[in-house]
C-alpha cells in the first residue's frame, strides 16, 4: 500500500471511538500526535501523494440558510451576488479543464437549503457528463431526500459532501435555519442511497478544543466513517457573522499547531477515509501544510477559488508539491472500479437492522 516501508499493519476502521480517547489523543505531546499518525497514515495510504480535486461552483449565493461562516447566505452582507444554475455544458468545459489541469475529483457545489425537483434533470446530466470524462464526481446541494439520494446513485454520482460543520453542543451558535440532526438525515439517505460519503467541517470558528473533540467523535463515529473527511479553516468574511465576530482579532486564524493536531486526530481515528485541507490553506505556510501531510492528510482542492473563498492557487501548489517531494494522486480506478466499489444500496439500513 506504502512506497516507504510500512511502521504498522493497515488500521481496523474503529466507529465506537469515546469522546474520552479522542480528547486523549488531542492532548498528546505534539510530536507523538504526529508521529502516531503518520504510523496510520502509512499503513494505510501512500505517504507522499495528494489527491488534487477541483470545485467548482454551479449555482452561488442567495442561499436561505443562515451558516454563521457563509458569504453565500441572503444573511451575509458580503456582496456576493446570487446566480441562477450553471448550464450543463459550461459545467463540462470547467470539468475537462480541471482534469487536463491534473485533478481526479471535480466536485460541483450549489448554494441551496436542498435542490427543487425541477433542478434534478440538469444536476444529473452534469453527473453522467463529468463521470463520462473519466472523473470521480462528487456534489454538494443541501439537504437530500432519500429520493433523490436514490436519483443521484443512479446517475452514477461517486461522493456527496454534506458537513456536519462543528460539534453537536456548538451546532446552534453557528447555524440556526437547521440542526446537526437534519445534516445526519441527509448523510443515511446518502449512505443508504450507496453513493461514498464526504463530510468534514469547519475550525477556527471561536471554537473550544471540547468542540473539536465532539467535531471529530461525531465523524468518527457514524455507522461508516465518510470516505473523504474535509478539515477546513474558517476564512472569516465580513459581512458574515463569524467574519464579523473574528476578522481583525486573534481569533481570526486558528493556531497551526492546533490545526495540524485536528488532522492528526482526524487521520488516527478515520484511517481508511481521504483527509482533505480544505479551506484555510491559501493563509497556511508551505510548512504547516507539510506537517498536514506527514499528519496524513492526503488530499487538497486546487484552483484560485474554493466556491467564494480564496484559495492556494495552481501555480503555488505544483511548487510547493515539488519543495516537499509530493505527487499528485493518480486515478488508479476506472469507472468501472470505481463502480464495483460503491456500497450496494439499503447497505446502512440494513447494517442498522442486524
Ligand atoms: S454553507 Fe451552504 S447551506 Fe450554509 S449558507 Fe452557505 S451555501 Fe447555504
Amino acid at each position: 500500500m506504502t512506497d516507504t516501508p510500512a511502521v504498522a499493519a493497515p488500521t481496523v476502521a474503529r466507529t465506537d471511538w469515546t469522546r474520552e480517547e479522542i480528547a486523549g489523543l488531542f492532548d498528546l505531546p505534539f510530536t507523538e500526535l504526529v508521529f502516531r499518525a503518520a504510523e496510520v497514515h502509512r499503513a494505510n495510504h501512500k505517504a507522499n501523494e495528494v489527491q488534487l480535486s477541483t470545485l467548482l461552483s454551479i449555482k452561488t449565493g442567495g442561499c436561505v440558510e443562515d451558516c454563521g461562516y457563509c458569504s453565500q447566505s441572503v444573511k451575509a452582507d458580503s456582496g456576493v451576488k446570487a446566480t441562477k444554475l450553471m448550464e450543463v455544458q459550461q459545467v463540462l468545459q470547467r470539468a475537462a479543464q480541471a482534469r487536463d489541469q491534473g485533478s481526479t475529483r471535480f466536485c460541483m457545489g450549489a448554494a441551496w437549503r436542498n435542490p427543487k425537483d425541477r433542478d434534478m434533470p440538469a444536476i444529473i446530466e452534469m453527473v453522467k457528463g463529468v463521470r463520462s470524462m473519466g472523473l470521480e464526481t462528487c456534489m454538494t446541494l443541501g439537504m437530500l431526500t432519500p429520493d433523490q439520494a436514490d436519483m443521484l446513485s443512479d446517475a452514477g454520482l461517486d461522493y456527496y459532501n454534506h458537513n456536519i460543520d462543528t460539534s453537536p453542543e456548538r451546532y446552534d451558535q453557528v447555524i440556526t435555519t437547521r440542526t446537526m440532526d437534519d445534516r445526519l438525515d441527509t448523510l443515511s439517505n446518502v449512505r443508504m442511497a450507496g453513493i461514498n460519503v464526504c463530510s468534514g467541517g469547519i475550525v477556527g470558528m471561536g471554537e473550544t478544543r471540547a468542540d473539536r473533540v465532539g467535531f471529530v467523535h461525531t465523524l468518527a463515529t457514524l455507522p461508516d466513517h465518510p470516505q473523504s473527511v474535509p478539515v477546513n479553516a474558517l476564512v472569516p468574511v465580513k459581512g458574515t457573522v463569524l467574519g464579523d465576530m473574528l476578522a481583525d482579532t486573534p481569533l481570526a486564524k486558528i493556531d497551526d499547531v492546533e490545526f495540524v493536531r485536528t488532522v492528526a486526530v482526524a487521520r488516527i481515528t478515520m484511517p481508511l477515509s481521504m483527509v482533505r485541507l480544505s479551506a484555510g490553506r491559501e493563509a497556511m505556510s508551505d510548512m504547516t501544510q507539510a506537517m498536514c501531510f506527514m499528519a496524513g492528510a492526503n488530499s487538497i482542492f486546487t484552483g484560485d477559488k474554493l466556491l467564494t473563498a480564496p484559495n492556494s492557487g495552481d501555480d503555488n501548489d505544483l511548487a510547493m508539491f515539488a519543495r516537499l517531494g509530493i505527487k499528485p494522486m493518480a486515478i488508479d480506478l476506472t469507472p468501472g472500479q470505481v463502480e464495483a466499489q460503491r456500497m450496494p444500496k439499503g447497505c446502512a439500513k440494513l447494517e442498522a437492522a442486524e
